[in-house]
């Protein structure tokens, strides 16, 4: 199962998006960021980054 961001637990700092080896982040209107369950090859680097734990298996 890919990856997914919790929007309540992100704080938008793009460091999970700069991190992802295959640029399946992106930020939304909002500010906050998500995963495309389509690109996620489930690396878990995502989660390793971000500072408020968002990302989850
Ligand atoms: S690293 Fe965490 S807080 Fe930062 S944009 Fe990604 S999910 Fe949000
Ligand atoms: S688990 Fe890996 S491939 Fe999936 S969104 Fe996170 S960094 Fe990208």
């Amino acid at each position: 199962m890919a990856y997914s961001i919790n929007k309540d637990e992100c704080l938008g700092c793009g460091t999970c998006e700069a991190e992802c080896p295959v640029s399946a982040i992106s930020v939304d209107e909002d500010g906050k960021y998500r995963i495309d369950p389509e690109l996620c090859i489930e690396c878990g680097a995502c989660a390793g980054v971000c500072p408020v734990d968002a990302p989850h298996a």
